[in-house]
């Protein structure tokens, strides 16, 4: 008997006998588990017919495995009612079994595509979608009654041209997608946010400096800290200060090896690298000044897991920084100083917190191939359901 259970897979099923006809494995089998009445549990049950019930059953090998199953209908005398012998690990009225459904959405998660498969298996492209979906289905009800995440990270990217953006909400402390939703305007997440259950959970929300997002975060999740993400800060400082060196220097500004090595980081630069750039910076001291105001400002941003009393001592020394930039003359850095002075609190706390939306980052990249491996989706609700099972 073990031996069967070894050969199926599946338990309290004798095998009868075995087949082969050219690629094809035919095996003869028969159950004998526990039978009951569906209805009610009964086992006072009457033979009323015999049938053999044919099933796909797991590739072996290269060759497609079928299972030819004794099966019976019967009459229960508890209820009255006449029903056909169900069995372990094969749904009513399936011509497959669960094993086998189970080896196709596998193959096609991992990436074999929908019509390769099917032509593999002999079975059709629609089949490999529809349990495709069923399996996916299954993964996702198990997840759905998941509360709001502690730590969220939100941020919008493209979905289609039909239907414009989608937000990404992120799980930052367990590392995986909580949910997507299309729009990314407050009227457009309205209806979503309303309805969420468990906000009162979120303890910090990452955004990038998007004011959309922010009001959205202070009017849905009341105890959340808004922390800004670091690379937005970053790209916005570098965006202005690139601006400005444009005005000031626009032939030398034009220059890509120059350019390349005036929005690195310090540490990221060869020493033959800090030496030109030092002769440059020499011949246009007005440039210079404001070169070393950029390094000293990025410097104080890129600071991570501080303490809170170190965070108010630098947090004094971000609004001087603020004061010097409006007060400075040059319109691009004055702008700049008015965004910071706005994202002052959101810098803040981006110190106290290590954690950034590169995480959420990562995943727009694993749904944009996930998009690309379906050659985009119109159903949106398709596309969300593959991203809440995958991403996780
Ligand atoms: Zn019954």
């Amino acid at each position: 008997m073990p031996h069967d259970e070894s050969i199926l897979g599946l338990n309290d099923y004798k095998i009868k006998d075995i087949c082969r006809n050219g690629r094809k494995i035919v095996i003869h089998a028969r159950y004998t588990g526990h039978v009951s009445c569906p209805h009610c549990r009964s086992t006072r049950l009457r033979k009323k017919d015999k049938f053999i019930r044919e099933l796909r059953h797991e590739t072996w090998g290269r060759r497609h495995c079928y299972i030819h199953l004794e099966s019976l209908k019967l009459c229960c005398l508890g209820c009255g009612k006449y029903f056909n012998q169900r069995f372990p690990g094969i749904q009513p009225r399936r011509r497959s079994t669960e094993a086998f459904r189970h080896e196709v959405f596998k193959s096609h998660f991992d990436g074999i595509c929908r019509k390769t498969l099917a032509t593999n298996k002999c079975i059709g492209a629609a089949t490999v979608e529809r349990w495709f979906h069923d399996f996916m289905k299954r993964r996702e009800s198990e997840m759905s009654s998941e509360p709001c995440p502690e730590e969220l990270g939100l941020d919008e990217h493209f979905f289609s041209k039909k239907k414009g953006f989608a937000t990404t909400f992120c799980d930052l402390k367990n590392h995986k997608v909580y949910d997507v939703t299309l729009g990314r305007s407050e009227a457009s997440l309205e209806a979503y946010l309303k309805r969420l259950r468990g906000k009162d959970n979120v303890r910090v929300v990452c955004i990038d400096l998007s004011t959309t997002y922010r009001s959205i975060t202070r009017k849905h999740f009341p105890y959340a800290k808004i922390v800004a993400d670091r690379f937005h800060v970053i790209r916005l400082v570098n965006h202005h200060f690139l601006a400005t060196w444009r005005t000031l220097d626009p032939i030398a500004s034009k220059n890509r090896g120059l350019l390349s090595l005036m929005r690195r980081h310090e540490e990221n630069m060869r020493p033959d690298q800090r030496e030109r750039l030092g002769l440059y910076l020499k011949e246009h001291p007005e440039m210079e000044i404001i070169y070393e105001f950029k390094q000293r400002l990025c410097r104080l941003l890129l600071k991570k897991m501080c303490t809170v009393k170190k965070s108010r001592i630098l947090i004094r020394q971000l609004l001087k920084y603020i004061n010097e930039l409006k007060s400075c003359g040059f319109a691009q850095l004055e702008k700049l100083g008015r965004t910071l002075g706005s994202w002052d609190q959101e810098i803040a706390a981006m110190w106290r917190f290590t954690k950034n939306n590169g995480i959420t980052e990562g995943f727009h990249n694993k749904m944009e191939v996930i998009s690309r491996r379906a050659f985009g989706f119109r159903n949106f609700e398709n596309y969300r359901l593959r991203v809440r099972v995958m991403c996780s």
